[in-house]
């Protein structure tokens, strides 16, 4: 049975990227009528510190029911937090996580190499003294990381069979100064809690999955497949940003606009008000 599962994060309101992101996801499980056996599932990874507006949440739900989808919410990121923290545990007492206490522009100053998630982290603090009186972040350390599991591959519905390249984002944060667990780790553990068999999101997300595939080997958790799919572009080819001032679905709602005509506008890849579909 395939479960995917639609994961959004309540730092803003969901936009026609998002929207997008639900109907791949369900359609995948459930079959764009519904009446396909897998389940699609809700997950609020709410864990993002400041910018996490929990009142965002019934705004979310509002948007997949006037997209006409149904779904299984399973329990939000703020109350796995323990989970979290016994992965960590274990990935520090092997020996793979060091802690960091860099600022941010200490490591943009640093960093030889951008990555796809900005600039690769230098290793400045693997071999330096902890300070115990500075917060520090906790590190995986890639090198030692694929020292133990050996060469992984994954693969993605579109994309086919990958050579795993977590080294291509350097030594990624898994804990954060403020935070339990960034979304690396979070993202890969309820994965396997919720028994996801299909990891559907976006194409920005796609060099995320190197790091989630040496996770699950690190941690013995169960492999799944992903579909990494296009993402919406405004009229000047640009991913979908509110920042950008693309309209939310809940304006669209306001405004009237029928939600599941929406929706068959974006499976036809017909998108109003917006420009294309990235390639794949
Ligand atoms: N919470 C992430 C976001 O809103 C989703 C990550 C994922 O689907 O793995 O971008």
């Amino acid at each position: 049975m395939i479960v995917t599962r639609f994961a959004p994060s309540p730092n803003g309101m969901l936009h026609l990227g998002h929207a997008y992101s639900a109907i791949v996801a369900h359609d995948l499980a459930r079959g764009q009528d519904g009446t396909a056996d897998g389940r699609f599932l809700l997950r609020i990874e709410d864990i993002d510190g400041e910018r996490s507006r929990p009142e965002l949440t019934e705004a979310f739900r509002e948007d997949l029911a006037w997209l006409g989808l149904e779904w299984e919410e399973v329990p939000p990121q703020s109350s796995r937090l323990e989970r979290y923290a016994a992965a960590a545990e274990r990935l520090k007492s092997e020996g793979l996580l060091y802690p960091c206490q860099c600022t941010r522009s200490e490591i943009a100053a640093a960093a030889r190499q951008t990555g796809p998630e900005g600039p690769v982290y230098p290793g400045t603090c693997k071999h330096k003294a902890f300070d115990p009186g500075v917060p520090a972040a906790w590190r995986l350390n890639i090198a030692e990381a694929i020292g133990r599991t050996g060469p992984l591959d994954w693969c993605d519905d579109l994309a086919g069979l990958q050579v795993a390249q977590p080294e291509l984002l350097g030594d990624v944060v898994l804990v954060r100064k403020d935070n339990p667990a960034s979304y690396h780790l979070a993202a890969t553990l309820d994965d396997a809690a919720d028994a996801v068999t299909l990891v559907t999101r976006g194409q920005d997300l796609f060099a995320a999955t190197h790091v989630h595939r040496l996770l699950q080997a690190l941690l013995d958790l169960p492999v799944p497949r992903w579909h990494h799919h296009a993402l919406v572009l405004d009229a000047s080819g640009k991913k979908l940003a509110k920042r950008r001032g693309s309209a939310s679905l809940a304006d669209l709602r306001a405004k009237g606009v029928d939600g599941k005509d929406l929706g068959t506008e974006l499976r036809a890849g017909r998108l109003a008000g917006v420009n294309s579909l990235s390639q794949v």
